[in-house]
């Protein structure tokens, strides 16, 4: 597509499928479905807004028969362009931000069945009364589509899992040529029937279908929460003050979340209203925060949660002496807005280049141990800012020029290349740990993605939705 007149057309058929207000197409009302969350600007031929499940069907059977590509698009706080077009302004993202109609709560089975374009806030603000959240919790605010396509993992990934283990049941439209819509909306927990198609649609960022309703599982919220800020003698300490905390906390653990001093001292930096918790102000070379939750209220006699975590932070002092060099109980909101102060500092510290990486649970201080010594004689001018869910292996390995003059794009490629390769090769890891691919990291799911898995992810997009769907391959359509 690139004469306009074709974008006229296709303007007027879309049109007359979802309604002309929801067919936007002036640079300004695009701006926001172009731009992505970090850095990536794309252009669209047009953005379609439909309404519910069958004006998407409707709206991908024309995309299928005109050969048109659709980038679904839920929140579009996505981390690896796969939620933006891309420069070639011949692709159309198909926003779903309308689907936010259906909400039906079913208090028995502690689930809720909706439209898949409700933001998570809004999702937790209306199960707030019931007390009920849905347990996924990150620094942004997704809508729910989105959170599925990535399957998103997030700072309680310990406690309650990632998406993937919270879901219950999907409907989706596949980019056939009829725009076929499949129900695997059961509502179950335990299904074992056969294959599990809807894993087949979460994680996969949107290359196999447009998740448009889903069921998803729902937790009680916390009554109680305690927080406290551990300080490990050494990276060394870090794995063993974990297995100390889950063996004396069991469940009541929900978070163990890593900070570098780097990416502490940038959030500093950046957000001034924090308060900075430490020991006579001094940042520690890495610090974790620890969060206990009950989901009941405070029961007369029993020992309060603070108190709780106090003594065992105790118990592992006495028992264990060679682990932690300073503990502080604080206020959890105060530390959390800490930690969820960390993306943006770090990113205001200089030219970011960000990687989602996961390892055993073991090896993520020794990976960045490793790179502590080896990147100054590489990039002398790169500083690591790591921090990340440590509690579950997942680090997000920021490195950042600041020197802003010192980047470009070339060594940027340099850069990744060079850690992918540690990371992924010789340390056994993930590239992509909770952020899924799109076009930012394509070519790493190329380079390390072995045939064996590639060919038949081509099979079941030839077989299931064969038109051009989404920002991402993962096999060769
Ligand atoms: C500050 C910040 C902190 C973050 N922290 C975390 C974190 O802790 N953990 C984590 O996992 N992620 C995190 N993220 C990344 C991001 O928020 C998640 O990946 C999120 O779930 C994406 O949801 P979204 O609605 O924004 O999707 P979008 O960005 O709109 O889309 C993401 C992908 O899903 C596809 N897609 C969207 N909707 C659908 C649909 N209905 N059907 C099929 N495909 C679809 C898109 O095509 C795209 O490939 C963070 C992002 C930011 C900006």
């Amino acid at each position: 597509m690139s004469a306009r007149q074709d974008i006229a057309a296709l303007k007027h058929a879309f049109a007359a499928l979802v309604g002309a207000a929801n067919v936007l197409d002036s640079a300004a009302d695009m701006a926001a479905y172009e731009t992505g969350a970090r850095y990536d600007k794309g252009r669209a031929a047009l953005v379609v807004r439909p309404a519910d499940t069958a004006e998407v069907s409707a709206v991908v059977r024309h995309a299928v028969a005109n050969g048109i590509r659709l980038i679904p698009q839920s929140g579009n706080t996505g981390l690896v362009s796969g939620s933006t077009p891309d420069e070639s302004g011949n692709q159309v993202v198909l926003s779903l931000d309308r689907l936010n109609r259906v909400f039906e709560l079913d208090r028995d089975n502690r689930s809720v069945r909706l439209d898949v374009g409700h933001r998570l806030s809004d999702v937790n603000a209306r199960l707030e009364p019931e007390g009920l959240h849905f347990p996924i919790d990150l620094g942004a605010d997704p809508r729910i589509g989105g959170m599925l396509a990535t399957n998103t993992g997030g700072a309680r990934f310990l406690r309650f899992g990632d998406v993937r283990k919270n879901v219950l049941g999907i409907k989706v439209v596949v980019a056939d040529a009829e725009g076929t819509v499949l129900d695997f909306m059961s509502g179950l927990r335990k299904n074992n029937t056969g294959v599990d198609w809807k894993q087949v649609f979460i994680g996969t960022s949107g290359a196999f279908g447009i998740i448009t309703e889903c069921e998803i599982n729902l937790e009680l919220m916390p009554r109680q929460t305690a927080a406290a800020l551990l300080v490990p003698r050494e990276g060394a300490a870090v794995m063993p003050l974990l297995r100390e905390m889950e063996i004396r906390l069991g469940s009541y653990l929900s978070a163990f979340e890593g900070m570098s001093r780097n990416a502490v001292e940038s959030a500093f930096r950046h957000v001034g209203s924090l308060r900075n918790p430490f020991a006579n102000g001094v940042v520690p070379d890495y610090a974790i925060l620890a969060e206990v939750t009950r989901s009941w209220d405070a029961r007369a006699g029993e020992q309060p949660l603070d108190a709780v975590i106090e003594e065992v932070l105790g118990e592992i002092w006495e028992s264990a002496p060679g682990l932690l060099e300073d503990a502080l109980v604080g206020s959890p909101a105060e530390l959390w807005a800490l930690r969820h102060a960390l993306s943006e500092g770090v990113k205001h510290r200089g030219r970011m280049v960000a990687f989602d990486l996961a390892f055993r649970r073991q090896d993520v201080i020794a990976f960045c141990d490793w790179m502590k010594q080896n990147m100054p004689a590489r990039f002398p001018d790169v500083a690591i800012c790591d921090f990340g869910h440590i509690g579950d292996g997942g680090v997000h390995f920021n490195l950042v020029f600041e020197d802003a003059s010192r980047y470009s794009a070339g060594r940027e490629t340099e850069l990744r290349e060079w850690v992918y390769e540690v990371a992924v090769s010789d340390f056994g890891g993930s590239f992509s740990a909770e952020h899924g691919i799109g076009r930012k990291n394509q070519p790493t799911y190329d380079r390390y993605t072995h045939a064996d898995v590639a060919a038949p992810a081509d099979g079941l997009k030839s077989m299931i939705s064969p038109g051009p769907l989404g920002a991402v391959r993962f096999g060769r359509n």
